[in-house]
């Protein structure tokens, strides 16, 4: 069955069409500035990828076009829309009611619509991608795959905040994490590489991108992650803060004159790597700065590193040990010298790092040495094939 993965924000819309019985992906892609003009990027597999203007005023001729381009006699992959099983759709937030995957409907689609307060830029938007899929493939059956759904598992302890408990109660203020596809995905395959039962691991995902988290996977469960109520709490990110004392927003806000949006802003799109740098909020840019003499940009990257390596000692201690730590997304599975960094000060576990084998980039690999007692790993995510082994499983 071929799968059509539809990842949708505001205005613009990633797609991969991927065979479910190979996990080939067939063709894959992108439309941006959806409400504004239109751009389509098309990329058949082993084709060159195309780039065309095309006028979107909302997601539904997004992907009207989306469909044109994978059934084009010349250049598409499929003769038809029937040749498309099943739509699965990443959904940001699942709140406390979706702890697993589920097949959309009138009423799985309201329960998402009422998890939207607790994520108002990204729910809304993935609906729009839903509901234009139902317009134009109203006979395809669909699924939702949540970021959240993975790290419903976390025990009370590992979820609730110190605040007053009426929060929780009233307006579900709690940690919920993200990136759960992509930690599930990980874990499950660190598992089968290091060769022990995915129920009886203790397991440390570095899921470090632009937006980054780490995972406690325990015994097949997530039982703690670095991202909270929103995305922006954890570790220091491409643009967002991670964790601060609060009270420096009122300190700011105050000295500044700055409103409560403002600061909110600050946080998420000012901070992190390119707040610390000056320089930018892209790994590749903060090394070559560096390496140049930029001080900023060195210590951006040093405090990326060190907020990784305290989380990690966090979840050895919430797991009473581990048996692998493994890295992952764009800054993970590419910066050879961020995980030589982290895992210098991980010999405390019994983590030996092998430098030879650490000199690789986005392949899939052990980078630790045989006498090492926590094995440390590189594994490439794919939030996309796992969205359409979940589809799969939902709608076979
Ligand atoms: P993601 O959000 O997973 O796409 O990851 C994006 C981040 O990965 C950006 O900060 C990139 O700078 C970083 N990245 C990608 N390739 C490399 C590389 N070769 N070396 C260092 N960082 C990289």
């Amino acid at each position: 069955m071929n799968i059509l993965v539809i990842n949708c924000g505001s205005s613009s819309l990633k797609y991969q069409l991927i065979n479910s019985e190979t996990e080939d992906v067939l063709a894959k892609g992108l439309c941006e500035r959806i409400g504004i003009d239109g751009m389509l990027t098309y990329q058949p597999a082993g084709g060159e990828k195309e780039k065309s203007e095309k006028a979107m005023p909302t997601h539904t001729e997004a992907i009207k076009f989306v469909i044109e381009a994978l059934t084009n006699e010349k250049t598409g992959v499929i003769k038809s829309l029937d040749e498309v099983g099943a739509v699965g759709h990443r959904i940001v937030h699942g709140g406390e009611k979706f702890t697993a995957s589920t097949v959309l409907t009138a009423e799985t689609i309201q329960a998402i619509e009422e998890c939207s307060d607790l994520a108002p830029l990204h729910n809304p938007a993935n609906l729009i991608g839903v509901r234009a899929c139902q317009e134009l493939m109203p006979n395809v059956p669909m699924v939702a795959v949540f970021d959240t759904a993975f790290h419903q598992t976390m025990p009370k302890t590992a979820y609730l905040y110190g605040l007053p408990y009426e929060y929780y109660e009233n307006y579900k203020v709690r940690r919920y994490g993200f990136h759960g596809t992509s930690h599930s995905f990980v874990s499950k395959r660190t598992a089968e590489i290091i060769g022990k039962p995915y129920e009886d691991c203790k397991i440390i995902v570095c899921h470090l991108g632009n937006g980054a988290s780490l995972s406690a996977v325990m015994n097949g469960k997530s039982v703690d992650t670095s991202m909270g109520l929103t995305p922006l709490e954890g570790l220091v990110m491409g643009t967002r803060s991670g964790d601060i004392d609060p009270a420096i927003i009122e300190f700011v806000a105050k000295k500044e004159g700055k409103t409560l949006d403002e600061m909110m802003n600050i946080l998420n799109k000012k901070s992190g790597l390119l707040g610390i740098s000056c320089v930018s909020s892209d790994g590749r840019d903060l090394e070559d700065a560096a390496s140049k003499g930029d001080e900023k940009a060195q210590a951006a990257l040093d405090i990326f590193a060190y907020r990784v390596v305290k989380y990690i000692g966090a979840y050895a201690a919430a797991m009473n040990g581990v048996d692998a730590i493994v890295f992952t997304a764009g800054i993970g599975e590419n910066d050879i010298s961020c995980r030589s960094k982290v895992c210098k000060n991980l010999t405390y576990l019994g983590a030996q790092i092998d430098e030879e084998l650490n000199k690789c980039r986005g392949e899939e690999r052990i980078i630790s040495t045989p006498e090492s007692k926590v094995k440390l790993l590189v594994v490439p995510t794919n939030e996309e094939l796992a969205i359409a082994r979940e589809t799969l499983a939902l709608v076979k």
